[in-house]
């Protein structure tokens, strides 16, 4: 039984984006929420089409390289629901164990909505092996007993 530590899922508000034309590049600014604290950093990217020119507005690190990651490969972790079958309840919370590309989030739910795995179910146990060809399980966040 493998166990994984409970990751903290946050959101992030792509609040507003905006398009110039500079010497005829293309040029946007990208504001952001940082989800790193509950700080809400308000972060803006500046971006000349896929390179990014500046970063302001965070407080720490951790914000620069939240901005620098969201504006070029965004992940996610991915949570949701199991059928657990002969279980003490119908469904049981899952989540991949670690974050997937965001492109790869509809996929990962179409999955996990055919899925249906025996009870009894335990916090940590691998209810989908190598997700979507990532190396990424998704694994349950709720212990289900047999019903
Ligand atoms: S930039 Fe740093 S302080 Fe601001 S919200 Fe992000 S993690 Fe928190």
């Amino acid at each position: 039984m493998k166990k994984v530590k409970q990751a903290i899922i946050g959101k992030t508000e792509l609040a507003e984006t905006k398009g110039d034309t500079t010497n005829g590049k293309r040029c946007n600014t990208v504001s952001l929420t940082c989800i790193g604290c509950p700080m809400g950093c308000q972060v803006t990217v500046e971006m000349d089409g896929g390179d990014i020119l500046g970063v302001t507005g965070y407080t720490c690190k951790r914000g620069l390289d939240y901005a620098q990651k969201e504006v070029t490969d965004p992940t996610r972790i991915v949570t949701s629901t199991v059928r657990v079958l002969g279980g003490a309840h119908p469904f049981v919370a899952v989540k991949t164990a670690r974050d997937i590309p965001k492109g790869k989030i509809r996929d990962a739910m179409a999955a996990l909505r055919g899925l249906a795995i025996p009870a009894p179910v335990s916090i940590g146990d691998v209810v989908l092996p190598d997700t979507f060809g990532l190396g990424c399980e998704v694994v349950a966040t709720q212990n289900c007993g047999a019903g």
